[in-house]
């Protein structure tokens, strides 16, 4: 069984039923009840939602059946990190190199294991370039160095449309991107921080906040276990529950799009290149929602179908796993896509998870005795797999500041807030713009998108630092502005307007 429910908590509100994509839960005499186990996803969706901590997923998928041992804990240490995600991770290391005592909590019961599949792209923004050679990957802007070989270099990003069309974006090679395993990537960064001091504890959920006063003074985990820090690191990702929690201004109510994911994972047998391609238009057969998928190519093959609304119910009539099964077998675009690669074989794993899209972020992220960090910030609903590691160096290093000041006030701590710039905030929005295309532009829009997308013959995605940025947008500029000047609204759409 994936999920339990605590009968004494629940008060049978339904929220956990109204939520799950898979039709696992229901209600009887006024109290949940787990009908379908065998459907469960790991989405995350029943606990993050009940109000009253009373839905548990106690196993997420398949080789995440046994509980990681974790060393001794003790009750208080300088730095609690909640979740060992790339942010928690990368805050941990950072600063259990300079010689704090760190206490990293984890609710997932194993370091890199069948984690969410939030892909593993990297792009890098300007200043986080990685370099990539001898079994490794570093990022030397971050002083962060990992060994592991799943690595493909991403040849291509590209664009589907209704009826197949198609547009394509070569990545080009000043500024390289790469597929990664997330799951590799996530356990290299544990053996680094582990490496470096700091002390993971994975089937560890926190469940609230120990407060001193005002401040927050570390974490309390389920069972009601209390660990006393210095500072606190949130780091739980988007659902952000600790850090709403702790009294930081994350919107999850009007103006937020929620999205739900489903992903089939197949073995990438057929050695196909690395590559990331959006499908848009003609996904609304497939539960009549708001969709798009995504299909990720690296050592596996990942297909995701995404439904968007604005409520974080799930919105539409059958599991969600029915769906994608119908996707991968009638929607030709993906046989063209990938020949061969998924076509006949079976589905190695079915895994979900959620996703908030917010209309605003939090512009602070210190507090009292506490930071927010990564996912659980922005309003694009993801940081992006780099910009969260370099999120959780950049507090670590304030964290450290402070520790030598014995000064964890949210004065000390606001230097946190110097990761936001412009350029990460006009990257987030576009970001939030493409991911929000099916729902906020109709199928027609869509075709006559694509239509013209389809003419243009330079790539629509932009990689590298500012200035390669620049020249490859003032090329895109020149080649198509002719085009912009017959269609100006659709140029204005293909522009981000
Ligand atoms: C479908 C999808 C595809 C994506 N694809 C890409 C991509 O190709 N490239 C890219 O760069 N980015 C991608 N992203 C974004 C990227 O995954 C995130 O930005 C990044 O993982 C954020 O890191 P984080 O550390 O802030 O949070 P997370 O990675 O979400 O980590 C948070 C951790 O906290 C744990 N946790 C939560 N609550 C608790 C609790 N109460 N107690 C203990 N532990 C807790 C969670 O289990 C989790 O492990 C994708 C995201 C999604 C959803
Ligand atoms: S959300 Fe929680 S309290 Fe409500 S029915 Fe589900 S388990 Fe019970
Ligand atoms: S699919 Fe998601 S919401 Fe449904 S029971 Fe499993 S974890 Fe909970």
């Amino acid at each position: 069984m994936l999920v339990e429910i605590d009968a004494q908590r629940c008060t049978g509100c339904g929220v956990c039923v109204r939520v799950c994509p898979q039709k696992v839960l229901y209600l009887r005499d006024g109290k949940a009840v787990v009908k379908h186990p065998e459907r469960c996803i790991g989405c995350f969706g029943c606990e993050d939602e009940c109000p009253v901590g009373a839905a548990r997923v106690v196993r997420a998928p398949r080789g995440m059946e046994t509980p990681e041992v974790s060393a001794p804990r003790g009750s208080a240490c300088d730095v609690a990190v909640i979740g060992a995600g790339p942010s928690g991770l990368a805050a941990a290391l950072t600063c259990a190199r300079a010689g704090l005592d760190v206490m990293v909590f984890e609710r997932l019961p194993r370091r890199g294991i069948g984690h969410h599949p939030d892909g593993g792209l990297l792009v890098a923004p300007p200043g986080m370039e990685p370099r990539v050679g001898d079994g490794g990957i570093s990022f030397p802007g971050l002083d962060i160095s990992l060994r592991m070989d799943a690595l493909r270099r991403c040849a291509e990003v590209g664009l589907v449309g209704p009826d197949g069309m198609r547009s394509g974006s070569r990545v080009p090679e000043e500024a390289p991107a790469w597929v990664v395993d997330k799951d590799a990537l996530l356990r290299a960064l544990a053996e680094e921080a582990q490496a470096a001091g700091a002390r993971l504890f994975y089937g560890s959920r926190v469940t609230d906040l120990v407060r001193r006063g005002e401040a927050v003074g570390g974490v309390v985990l389920e069972g009601g276990e209390r660990i006393r820090s210095r500072v606190t690191v949130c780091a739980e990702g988007v659902g952000a529950g600790m850090s709403i929690k702790a009294g930081f201004p994350v919107r999850r109510g009007p103006g937020a799009w929620h999205s739900h994911l489903v992903c089939a994972v197949f073995d990438n047998r057929e050695g196909a290149a690395g590559a990331l391609y959006y499908i848009n238009g003609q996904l609304d057969r497939f539960g009549g929602q708001q969709a798009f998928a995504a299909v990720g190519v690296g050592e596996r093959v990942q297909v995701m179908l995404i439904f968007l609304s604005r409520t974080r119910f799930y919105p539409a009539g059958e599991p969600m796993s029915s769906y994608i099964e119908r996707f991968l077998r009638e929607d030709k675009r993906l046989g063209n896509l990938l020949p061969g690669a998924v076509a006949d074989r079976p589905v190695e794993t079915i895994t979900g998870c959620r996703s908030i899209i917010r209309d605003s972020w939090v512009g602070d992220m210190s507090g009292d005795g506490v930071v927010i960090i990564g996912d659980t910030w922005v309003h694009s609903g993801e940081l992006g797999n780099v910009p969260s590691m370099a999120n959780g160096v950049h507090a670590g290093r304030v964290i450290i500041e402070a520790a030598r000041h014995n000064d964890f006030s949210r004065q000390r701590l606001a230097g946190v807030n110097t990761f936001i710039s412009k350029n990460l905030l006009g990257a987030l929005q576009a970001n939030r713009n493409a991911k929000l295309l099916p729902g906020l532009v109709s199928e027609e829009d869509m075709r006559m998108i694509f239509a013209f997308l389809e003419k243009l013959d330079y790539p629509l995605l932009f990689f590298g630092n500012d200035a390669q940025r620049r020249r490859m947008f003032l090329r895109f500029l020149l080649r198509n502005l002719h085009r912009f000047i017959l269609h100006p609204r659709l140029g204005r759409l293909a522009l981000g307007g």
